[in-house]
């Protein structure tokens, strides 16, 4: 099996862990994509779901051989199991052993994404997450706060001495900042740019900024100049009907106003610095994922498909991820239409398109 159809066969179905301690933590409720955990695949790295109902039906499995500490993927087929790679899982990193001056575990403040990426949710709550009439479906934002594995708004002051020991303990490369959505017409982007503003002042590392599109858009020049290098606005879904049903709260801003702020948003940080996240399986059409990818790099951003992954103790808990024929065929049409465009996840200066551990999207683009 070829590395894109096995990233993409791990990432819909998912892998059980004979040992669960294995590599660093994975990531269990949160924003965005969750209860994954980080393995490398022939020298990429991605996040592949272990903690769901789904992984724990999958027919990949992860064992430890004991004398070398090798970790083999197996595959279960109708005669027993078959080796068919080696893969690894990135160390726990140097920097989730400090505390700040004011007692909080660094972990609690960011994580480690992938093996290079620092990842944090500068406010842990959202305007939409309490009522079921406006919370998105797939989202777990607030359960890693109830469960007390993170703080519910970060300082300026905290994030830029955990993105100063994650630089210099562990090399990362570049650094996601995304928020709930407070209730303020500036959507969180006040406070990103007051967060990226003090973690430029303290290292010198790439920030990928993530917010709802806010009402003024004079609010993306004034993060690009609090030195936010990346922006990513995330559609989520396309079609009406889906965006209605998955996330009652945020299809009430119109896929109008997410293109007029898409334009506005490349005129400031540049073509394909601009990003947005497509959850492929919550219902749209194959067509309806195309189009929107084609329409979105015609405009300068960069569409980052990636599967959906049903997250435990959320209303989409029992809904199917969508099908490896399903997402091998969206790959090969938005890689292609990338391609086409001459737009690629390596020059994006920072974020999760750039990451690309989500998807296996990057694999498509060459
Ligand atoms: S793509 Fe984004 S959410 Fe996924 S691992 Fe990378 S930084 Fe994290």
């Amino acid at each position: 099996m070829n590395k894109q159809h096995l990233i993409t066969e791990l990432q819909s179905q998912g892998l059980r862990l004979v040992d669960a301690s294995v590599g660093a933590s994975g990531r269990k409720g949160g924003a965005g994509p969750s209860d994954h955990k980080a393995v490398t695949v022939d020298g990429t790295t991605v996040m592949v779901p272990i903690y769901t109902g789904t992984a724990s039906r999958s027919p990949y499995l992860a064992q430890v051989k004991q004398q070398t500490s090798q970790v083999v993927l197996e595959k279960g087929t109708e005669k027993g199991t078959e080796a068919i790679a080696s893969i690894e899982f990135p160390h726990q990193p140097q920097f989730y052993n400090l505390t700040t001056a004011d007692g909080i575990p660094y972990w609690k403040i960011a994580l480690l994404h992938s093996h290079d990426v620092l990842a944090t949710t500068i406010q842990q709550t959202c305007m939409r997450y309490r009522n079921s009439d406006t919370a998105c479906q797939f989202c777990a934002i607030e359960k890693s706060l109830d469960a007390g594995r993170t703080i519910a708004r970060k300082t300026p002051e905290q994030l830029a001495e955990v993105a100063e020991a994650a630089v210099r303990l562990d090399g990362v490369k570049h650094m996601i900042m995304t928020t709930g959505t407070p209730n303020s017409s500036d959507r969180g982007a006040a406070y990103l740019a007051e967060c990226a503003r003090a973690v430029k002042a303290q290292v010198d590392l790439p920030i990928q900024a993530q917010c709802e599109p806010p009402d003024d858009f004079i609010w993306f020049e004034k993060m690009k100049a609090a030195g936010i290098d990346s922006l990513g606005m995330h559609l989520e879904a396309a079609d009406p009907e889906v965006r209605a049903r998955i996330m009652p709260g945020k299809a009430e801003v119109p896929l109008s106003h997410y293109f007029k702020a898409f334009e506005a948003a490349v005129a400031v940080f540049g073509w394909g610095q601009v990003s947005t996240y497509l959850l492929a399986g919550l219902g749209d059409s194959l067509d309806t994922l195309v189009e929107v990818s084609d329409r979105l790099i015609n405009l300068g951003v960069y569409p980052f498909v990636v599967p959906f992954v049903p997250i435990t103790d959320t209303p989409l808990a029992h809904h199917p991820a969508p099908s490896s024929d399903f997402m091998f065929a969206l790959y090969q049409q938005v890689g292609a239409l990338l391609k086409q465009s001459g737009m690629s996840s390596a020059d994006i200066n920072a974020g999760c398109a750039k990451c690309g551990a989500c998807s296996a999207l990057s694999t498509f683009e060459s």
